[in-house]
């Protein structure tokens, strides 16, 4: 099928588009289509929900519409930054933080935290998936982990290096790409995706 899918971040196209081998993916700026929502909702799945509305919109015939709200949720912050991952740091800095950044402001916030047990956070993916006017999906998933005390790995993107996936014991940036797509919150939602495409 040909999904357009609902980001403008490459990293997530080649993420979904290794797993989605049957189907092609599509960007809107690769059909010349000028997309951009503002994720303010309070759920990483409302937040899906919406933008692949926003691009359903626009979207020209023949396409499916998937779209991903993903983000990290850290307990010893309460759950924060959640859906404002994208975000996190900006308010301090006066304005949005590449990964790197980021990732080094996460760890200085976290460096009074010794203990792995207190350290404990989840990756999650909600994904939206527009398949007909009544036929709208959403499915979330997660992955169970621990922010590290520095950056490991050199894989992956965003807060990969920063991320021990539990069940692994390493970073998510020291996966291989394989690895990476077996245990991901992103990897598992694609899973439950390529079911649900199979029924449709
Ligand atoms: P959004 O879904 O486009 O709002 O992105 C949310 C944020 O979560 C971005 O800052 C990403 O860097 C981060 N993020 C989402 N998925 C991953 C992942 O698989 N690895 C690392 N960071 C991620």
């Amino acid at each position: 099928m040909n999904i357009l899918l609902a980001s403008n971040n490459p990293h997530k196209k080649e993420e979904f588009a290794r797993i989605l081998t049957s189907h092609t993916l599509v960007l809107p700026s690769e059909l010349s289509l000028r997309f951009d929502f503002e994720e303010d909702k309070e759920t990483f799945t409302e937040n899906a929900l919406g933008k692949a509305r926003a691009l359903k919109a626009i979207a020209p015939d023949g396409y499916l519409v998937l779209a991903d709200d993903s983000g990290i949720c850290i307990d010893a912050l309460g759950g924060a930054p959640g859906v404002r991952t994208a975000r996190y740091g900006m308010e301090e800095h006066g304005r949005m933080l590449e990964s790197p950044e980021r990732n080094a402001w996460l760890l200085k916030n976290l460096s009074h935290i010794t203990k792995t047990e207190q350290r404990s956070a989840r990756f999650v993916c909600a994904l939206a998936l527009i398949a007909g006017e009544h036929r709208v999906f959403t499915l979330c998933e997660s992955v169970e982990g621990y922010i590290a005390t520095e950056s490991y790995g050199k894989g992956g993107f965003g807060y990969d290096p920063v991320f021990v996936v539990k069940e692994a014991g390493k970073t998510m940036a020291e996966l291989t790409e394989q690895e990476k797509d077996r245990v991901s919150h992103r990897g598992r939602a694609t899973r439950h995706l390529i079911t649900l495409l199979g029924e449709l």
